[in-house]
């Protein structure tokens, strides 16, 4: 009779046990894949997996404006994709929640989570701050993303902000920008006494040390400034961007090259505890999704820049010039000038000039005889002809 029984329910005990194991297995794997992780964050108070977060972007530019100003469109959208919208990143135009020129304090205090702009609008606070956006006379796109990603400049850049609670990436690089509009033609050095001009940064310096007024305005508010005779000249972008503006229509006179801003790098800014309170993979997404939008703005550029010149001459009759050799010789003067003050008076800005000075020859010397040569080469050879 036991033994009968025992041959009965053989099959349900050994059922009930392949099952108690599958169980086990399952919830080893679920632990394994990550399915568990929710209520073990919970309980250890680390970041949440399956959580999902939304971060306030503020920014510097008027909101979906061409160019720069998609950028932190872009870094939004890219995020939500890789992310299957785990982290979604709300974008702000200047003026939304603070005004353009309060984004580094807005993002420092936690206000925003994040912020898109130039690191050398803060130079007031953080006078090293200029090497990460420009410099006049100094590094182009190319060989600035190559001091920032390769030549130590981004872990400086990233020491500098340290203080302000404050992780930067690199935000999109113009490429070499326009020396600006002006209301009247350039000739002489003497020409830009007394000429108030928007220029940011250690250019704004030099501006002003040449006999000029350096006024900083944000880019929302250029073309109301220029319109109304608040200023007499205004450097902005470059062909596509200063179109967009509409530019052509308070100015006459289009200047070049754009001695003080090279390739002008902008910045993401990221509020660090924001930034650490995403699980690893949100934050590996952060970083690859701005590298992405980095260097798809210096693409952008490239390709609409020229159509948009053409346009600027041939449909609104805008005069283009080349600063005189006096001029930009002049212009450098003042720029060693105005660089040695500034390392003499900033203990950071003398090791980031350090830093910065050391790759900048090392690409001169080889760019000599690669990008420059080439570029040379072919004029040279190709002449006027087409290719
Ligand atoms: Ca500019």
């Amino acid at each position: 009779m036991a033994e009968t029984a025992e041959r009965r329910f053989a099959p349900l005990i050994i059922l009930l046990l392949v099952a108690a194991l599958v169980s086990t297995l399952g919830l080893w794997a679920r632990e394994r894949t990550g399915e568990g992780q929710a209520s073990a964050a919970v309980a250890t108070g680390g970041p949440d997996a399956t959580e999902r977060i939304e971060w306030k972007m503020v920014t510097t530019w008027p909101k979906n404006f061409p160019g720069l100003g998609l950028a932190a469109e872009n870094l939004s959208r890219y995020v939500e994709e890789m992310s299957g919208g785990r982290l979604t990143i709300r974008v702000y135009g200047a003026g939304e929640i603070v005004p353009a020129m309060e984004v580094f304090d807005a993002v420092s205090q936690g206000v925003a989570d994040a912020g898109h702009g130039a690191a050398y609008y803060w130079k007031g606070k953080v006078p090293s701050s200029v090497f990460f956006t420009a410099v006049p006379f100094g590094m182009n796109a190319q060989e600035m993303n190559g001091w920032l990603h390769y030549g130590g400049g981004l872990e400086l850049w990233r020491e500098v902000y340290a203080p302000y609670n404050l992780v930067p990436f690199t935000g999109g690089s113009t490429g070499v920008q326009m020396a600006g509009w002006f209301n009247r033609e350039i000739n002489s050095i003497d020409d830009l006494k007394g000429l108030k001009m928007r220029i940011p940064g250690l250019a704004g310096e030099v501006f002003a040390a040449a006999g000029g007024t350096a006024v900083r305005i944000a880019g929302g508010e250029l073309y109301t400034s220029m319109q109304t005779g608040v200023i007499d000249a205004l450097e902005w972008v470059g062909p596509y961007n200063d179109l967009a503006f509409g530019f052509q229509e308070v100015a006459g006179y289009y200047y070049y090259p754009g001695w003080h801003e090279p390739g002008a790098m902008l910045e993401f800014i990221v509020n660090a505890d924001s930034l650490a309170a995403l699980p690893e993979d949100l934050q590996a997404i952060v970083t690859y999704a701005a590298r992405a939008v980095n260097q798809d703005m210096l693409d952008e550029y490239t390709a609409r820049n020229n159509a948009a010149l053409q346009r600027l001459i041939d449909e609104h009759g805008v005069q283009l010039r080349r600063l005189p050799d006096d001029v930009l010789q002049a212009l450098w003067e003042g720029t060693r000038q105005q660089l040695d003050q500034l390392v003499a008076e900033d203990p950071m800005a003398a090791r980031v000039y350090e830093s910065y000075r050391t790759f900048y020859k090392g690409a001169r010397n080889y760019h000599h005889i690669s990008e420059q040569a080439w570029i040379n080469t072919r004029d040279q050879v190709l002449g006027d002809g087409e290719y």
